[in-house]
């Protein structure tokens, strides 16, 4: 899809008249845009018409073919621009076409979306796609145009996933962090490291003098309903060597180093996690020891998805700590899928959007075997009923795969209800209607697939 997407740029950058084809100064000026050379061009007659309606008028003669040469320059910088525009929307078409071969008409059933029942559902999707993607302007349109009513909690809820997510991708995890400090009891019950991955992070980021605690990041602040982290902040007080210690809580924020910071933090974040993370918690201080204390800056410093905010000090640790610096513990743009999927099973919402996956899959090569093997069979005088299955089988990357389904691979049968898959005893899996043929009555028979004996009997239903 990225190639149909930089096509369709490369058109709407080359649409004639509205963008120069380069950014630069000096090459605008070479390869001036339709508008611009029409508006030289009239600038160029209207002074030819006072040159020549003057007092003391010029040769007109002279006028007149400057005046043409003018037309004929903006005539051929115009064309210019139309061929390039005419270029890039050739080469669309050709990207398009590749990726979305025709026709389709064959392959799709008409008759899918004619109920209104079909058509309800896929504006819901079409609906639901555009909230996922956080095009509210478009939604909200869409939901008028299209009658469907916008609920204004699963607007709440997107436009939160959208906002963390965006702050995430900046490099600011506090929005994650209180939103999985609000959900921990549900984190906890599916044994979720989200928020422990999310602390670690701060941790380390803290500990690299990358990012300060903040002001509503933690530090003195308490964000835990239960109360428990001012507790665990001033015991991490108490704690600290007395030269951290100065009179005012500014000060001592202020005055720590980035080691102290991150010790402060660590005690006060960690906390609930002491039962299943405790050897980590452990190392994670530990490394603390290896690290160059400085003050660090104040500021929040933003984190591009290209920058590793950690990386100049992995020479400086021994090298089983190393690990714990590892980018992907540590950049915040990477914990991003974590907290999407914690978020979306607390939601009960789909991890990607649904449309975006139906047409990642079929663009991305399905409907193009399935329009090959149509071909094919009908070639050999097959027709492919459509009736609810596929000709072939389609192969897709895991992410894709959500619902298991078995085939028997001795009569390569989709399971149902009616002929489930069973296990022999053996452990090799077929088809119930396979088992019963292979023992034709006897109730006894070879395994297709090992040579041990297997009786009828002996057989359990296997569910996915
Ligand atoms: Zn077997």
């Amino acid at each position: 899809m990225e190639a149909v997407q930089k096509s369709l740029e490369q058109v709407a950058k080359r649409a004639p008249g509205l963008h120069s084809s380069s950014s630069s100064a000096k090459a605008a000026a070479t390869t001036p845009t339709v508008h611009d050379s029409i508006d030289r061009l009239i600038a160029r007659i209207e002074s030819a018409k006072a040159t020549l309606s003057s007092t003391s008028p010029a040769d007109p003669g002279v006028v007149v073919a400057e005046l043409k040469a003018s037309v004929e320059s903006a005539q051929k910088s115009i064309l210019d621009r139309q061929k390039e525009f005419h270029a890039a929307l050739g080469k669309a078409t050709k990207t398009l076409d590749k990726k979305f071969p025709i026709p389709i008409d064959g392959v799709a059933d008409p008759a899918l979306f004619s109920s209104s029942e079909a058509q309800a559902a896929l504006e819901r999707v079409v609906l639901n796609h555009l909230q996922r993607t956080g095009d509210w302007d478009t939604a909200l349109k869409f939901a008028g145009e299209a009658g469907l009513a916008l609920s204004s909690e699963t607007e709440r809820l997107y436009v939160q996933l959208h906002n963390v997510t965006a702050a995430m991708g900046s490099g600011d995890l506090r929005p994650a962090i209180q939103w999985a400090q609000e959900n921990r009891p549900f984190l906890e019950l599916r044994k979720s490291a989200l928020e422990f991955a999310l602390h670690r992070s701060q941790f380390i980021r803290i500990a690299a003098g990358t990012i300060l605690p903040g002001s509503d990041g933690g530090g003195a602040e308490n964000r835990d309903p239960d109360g428990e982290n001012v507790e665990m902040l001033s015991a991490s007080i108490d704690a600290l060597p007395a030269a951290a210690l100065a009179p005012s809580n500014a000060v001592v924020a202020m005055a720590r180093t980035n080691v102290e910071q991150a010790l402060a933090y660590g005690r006060e974040h960690f906390k609930p996690f002491r039962t299943t993370h405790l050897s980590e918690i452990q190392r994670l201080f530990t490394l603390l020891a290896f690290l160059p204390a400085f003050l660090p800056a104040p500021a929040y410093g933003p984190e591009g998805v290209d920058s590793v905010p950690v990386e100049h000090l992995i020479p400086t640790v021994p090298l089983i700590y190393r690990p714990l610096l590892d980018f992907k513990l540590v950049h915040a743009p990477l914990l991003e899928p974590l907290f999407k999927l914690e978020f979306c099973a607390r939601h009960r919402i789909a991890k990607e959007a649904p449309l975006a996956i139906g047409v990642e899959v079929g663009a991305g090569g399905a409907l193009n075997r399935i329009i090959k093997v149509k071909a094919v069979m009908k070639e050999s005088g097959n027709e492919w009923s459509q009736a609810d299955e596929l000709p072939i089988e389609i192969p897709l990357p895991n992410r894709l795969r959500f619902h298991s389904i078995f085939a028997c691979p001795v009569s390569k049968e989709q399971g149902t209800e009616e002929n489930p898959p069973m296990m022999l005893a053996c452990g090799h899996v077929l088809c119930l209607e396979t088992l019963n043929r292979l023992a034709k009555g006897n109730g006894r028979f070879k395994c297709p697939y090992c040579p041990t004996e297997s009786y009828v009997n002996q057989a359990i239903r296997v569910y996915f």
